[in-house]
């Protein structure tokens, strides 16, 4: 998913918003919504699909405001769509409307609800960013004051978030503890207000500045009055998701002060170094195997070629949530150039294998269109664990390198060779970041927060 917030009087915030939703719809493709708050009310438009189609020029005027919050969805609890999983969640505390909005996935969602409905909250959506709201209310709801609510919520709530949340006049963002899910901040010029995104290209489609991102355990308060920081709860291990850089932020994102495109040009080149192969030519899977890819190709000596065509309307295969989706989804999106690949042996850039799906429908392909040798590299170690902390990468018994050694997949998969980055190198290519830590947990089972047992049962059969 992606948060998107504004705080920006005199602005058209809802449409501001809509651009940087826009910029951060690689992150969801399943429900966008926009909730804006006027000083005295709040209005919401949410509804399934792509941005621009939920939004129209008539549903963006109606929403008047000068501040706002947004979201994008991809569902990571395996349920199907649905409008009431829609952001923001707009929920009424006494005569008080908020407007919450979620990236990331709380590991303890089935205590609070319990706890929650002990305390006679009447809970409707199902989702965690519900009972996050709940929460909030609750203390809210005596003290009058959204920061000590969110404070109260974050002592109670465990997992990653990077939440924004919209009062009818002010826009707070906060984080998890851990840093896990991105949210940085950034400054429209001329002092014109204040805008919060999942990724700094949400900040550069609106022309704000990049200022520094959230930290870990901050509450960020965003109103009339100005900036207001303070530390929600203490910050925990550093744990910020290196997975972001492999594959799911944009290239020309900027987390922790780290370009995600260099990022993957030098896993690219490490991944040269750790894995060779003799070939005649270098291709990327698009599109977050390419910079890796042309990393790869410097570090080798070996001419990159745009080998594989993808169809640019198709979004991302994996977050169709079912696997049917997924198979048919691989064939619409990738074709292979048989005029440039015909003959060659091929060096296969891609950025992580997770079922397998992807890369056994790829090799085949490139077969298909007449490739001589196909030498599969892949810029992430193997995924042996599942994520729970917003990233659907599925239970243990779907990872396909959970279940097999290296020459299985590669038999299975079908490739003449096959090699994953090792760990070291993944960290190696991420040297700038200002923190200490990275979650790398889908690859080492080493979890910043822990996992409940339930939940853990469930997923790691
Ligand atoms: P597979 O077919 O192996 O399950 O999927 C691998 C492909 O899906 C990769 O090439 C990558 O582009 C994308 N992908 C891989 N891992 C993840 C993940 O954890 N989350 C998401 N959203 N997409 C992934
Ligand atoms: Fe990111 Fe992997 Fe950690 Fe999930 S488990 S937050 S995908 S590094
Ligand atoms: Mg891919």
């Amino acid at each position: 998913c992606a948060v998107f917030g504004v705080f920006a009087p005199g602005e058209d915030v809802a449409r501001m918003t809509c651009f940087g939703l826009q910029a951060l719809q690689h992150r969801g493709q399943e429900s966008a919504g926009i909730a804006v708050g006027d000083g005295e009310t709040m209005m919401a438009a949410k509804d399934l699909g792509l941005v621009t189609q939920v939004f129209d020029e008539a549903t963006l005027a109606a929403l008047e405001g000068f501040v706002a919050v947004g979201h994008v969805r991809y569902s990571t609890s395996g349920g199907a769509a649905s409008w009431e999983a829609a952001q923001p969640h707009i929920s009424a505390i006494d005569d008080v409307l908020i407007a919450l909005a979620h990236n990331g996935t709380l590991v303890n969602t089935a205590a609070l609800r319990a706890r929650l409905v002990r305390d006679g909250v009447q809970l409707r959506a199902g989702t965690d960013s519900e009972a996050a709201a709940k929460l909030i209310g609750q203390v809210t709801q005596k003290t009058h004051h959204l920061r000590n609510g969110i404070r109260h919520a974050m002592e109670a709530i465990e997992g990653a978030y990077a939440m924004v949340l919209a009062s009818p006049d002010a826009l707070y963002a906060f984080r998890d503890p851990n840093g896990i899910r991105p949210l940085c901040i950034g400054e429209l010029p001329q002092g014109r207000g204040w805008v919060v995104s999942s990724e700094t290209c949400g900040l550069d489609i609106v022309g704000a500045t990049y200022v520094r991102d959230v930290e870990p355990g901050e509450i960020v308060r965003f109103n009339a009055e100005g900036v207001h920081s303070e530390q929600g709860v203490p910050a925990g291990r550093r744990a910020s998701c290196i997975f972001e850089y492999v594959y799911f932020a944009r290239p020309d994102s900027v987390i922790d002060h780290q370009s995600v495109y260099q990022a993957r040009r030098s896993l690219g080149r490490i991944l040269a170094q750790e894995a060779p192969a003799e070939a005649d030519l270098v291709l990327g899977v698009p599109d977050s195997g390419v910079p890796s890819a042309l990393g790869f190709a410097a570090e080798s000596g070996i001419s990159y070629a745009d080998g594989i065509v993808k169809n640019r309307y198709v979004g991302r295969t994996f977050i169709e949530p079912t696997q049917a989706m997924r198979q048919l989804g691989i064939r619409l999106k990738l074709n292979p150039l048989p005029s440039v690949i015909r003959g060659k042996r091929l060096v296969v850039i891609d950025d992580s294998i997770v079922r397998g799906n992807t890369s056994k429908k790829l090799v085949q392909m490139l077969r298909d269109a007449g490739a001589a040798e196909v030498h599969l590299r892949i810029v992430s170690p193997e995924v042996k664990w599942p994520c729970f902390y917003g990233i659907d990468t599925d239970t243990r018994d779907q990872l396909i390198a959970a279940n097999m050694s290296l020459d299985e997949m590669n038999a299975w998969i079908g490739s003449d060779s096959l090699a994953f980055i090792s760990l070291e190198g993944l960290r190696a290519a991420v040297p700038d970041a200002r923190h200490q830590g990275f979650c790398d947990a889908c690859f080492t089972g080493d979890y910043p927060v822990a996992i409940p047992e339930a939940l853990a049962a469930k997923s790691f059969s």
